[in-house]
């Protein structure tokens, strides 16, 4: 008996152990934090949405305003991952064909996604997601699929083809949703907007290098970002914003080489199936929205530079910096006299768009 109620104190005492490495590991995880108190400022990180996530905020409540914005961003992965089987996204794939209710995030960001796509023209394809699996994309086992298979699953792509009714969603069955071009902007929206709810006025979100400004640094100036020069991998120039979003969409960081030594990007043209070949190594949009950056970003990639400076003339509400492949820099007005070339890229072309050109 003696021996028994041992066994069982000391099966106790290492399922105490095994628990608390588990909630250690987890809550390191979760939240790393370092904090610099002579500044008041405190920086998080974490791995969420498929990517690393650093966010940085300054003040006295920064502490519980970051860990709120981290619980944030790890809800947002619960509902739009596309292979977590308790996500939104996952339950609309899985449907067959039969309405869905999603969580009201979800749905807005539906909503947001599909007006984009028509405005983009169908550049944005929230359902190009069978298509960039044939590629190995989502498996990273790469493939050049055949032109027979591509035409097939173009058959099962289409957004004007999602029924969305407030936070109903209805997929023909065999289509796939994947809001992943947009939802880390909008996610960059959401964990800003719990800063600001917490009294957070100065912070810098950076989302896999979707980058979301709160306000100004601590001193009143605007932050400083590196603009990746997307041939190199290092720094292009310097961009000077406040309170805005920056997002960079281009072929440099998710690509393979096939077989025949072609370079194939992450980024699909929905017209023809096959990785985005427009001209441009990279596209960038400045606006004060996370997730109209995150969708133009792609969009505009996918567009091309003569269309997407038409994208800009007709809209007008963003700023953007495309970088073709030849290396020349077309960026519009607004930007021109907050971005600044690194002295070893002063050669480069810049083009600075005026609205009417072309
Ligand atoms: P990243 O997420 O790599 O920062 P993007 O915001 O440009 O870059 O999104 C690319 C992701 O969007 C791809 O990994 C894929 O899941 C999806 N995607 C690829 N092509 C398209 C497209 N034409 N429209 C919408 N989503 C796309
Ligand atoms: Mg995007």
């Amino acid at each position: 008996m003696r021996k028994c109620r041992n066994r069982h104190l000391v099966c106790a005492c290492i399922l105490a152990a095994v628990l608390c490495l588990i909630g250690g590991c987890l809550l390191f995880a979760k939240f790393k934090c370092s904090r610099d108190a002579s500044s008041n400022q405190i920086t998080t990180e974490l791995f969420a949405m498929d990517t690393y996530i650093t966010m940085t905020a300054y003040g006295r409540d920064a502490e519980t305003a970051l860990s709120d914005a981290e619980d944030k961003l790890i809800e947002l992965e619960q509902l739009w991952s596309v292979t977590d089987p308790d996500s939104d996204i996952y339950a609309v794939n899985h449907s067959d064909g039969q309405p869905v209710s999603v969580n009201e995030e979800t749905a807005e960001l539906l909503s947001f996604a599909l007006q984009m796509a028509e405005e983009a023209n169908g550049a944005l394809e929230p359902t190009i997601y069978p298509v960039l699996t044939a590629w190995g994309f989502t498996t990273e086992e790469n493939r050049v699929p055949s032109d027979a298979e591509i035409t097939e699953l173009l058959k099962n792509v289409g957004y004007e083809r999602i029924r969305q009714e407030d936070m109903t969603v209805q997929l023909e069955s065999g289509m796939m949703l994947d809001l992943g071009a947009v939802g880390k902007g909008y996610a960059g929206d959401l964990a800003a907007q719990v800063l600001k709810d917490n009294g957070i006025t100065s912070a810098l979100l950076d989302l896999g290098g979707n980058i979301q400004a709160v306000g100004t640094k601590p001193d009143g100036s605007p932050w400083r970002l590196g603009l990746r020069d997307p041939f190199s991998g290092g720094t292009l120039g310097v961009l000077e914003i406040s309170n805005q979003a920056v997002v960079t969409s281009g072929a440099y960081e998710r690509y393979f080489i096939g077989e025949d030594g072609k370079h194939y990007g992450h980024i699909i043209d929905p017209t023809t199936g096959h990785p985005a070949e427009s001209g441009l190594a990279s596209a960038t949009v400045i606006a004060d929205e996370g997730r109209l950056c995150d969708a133009l970003s792609t969009s505009l990639y996918v567009m091309g530079m003569e269309h997407a400076i038409e994208y800009w003339q007709q809209h007008q509400n963003f700023e953007m910096i495309l970088i073709t492949e030849n290396g020349e820099i077309y960026l519009t007005d607004g930007v021109a006299d907050s971005f600044v070339l690194d002295s070893y890229h002063s050669n480069m072309t810049v083009h600075v768009i005026q609205d009417e050109e072309i």
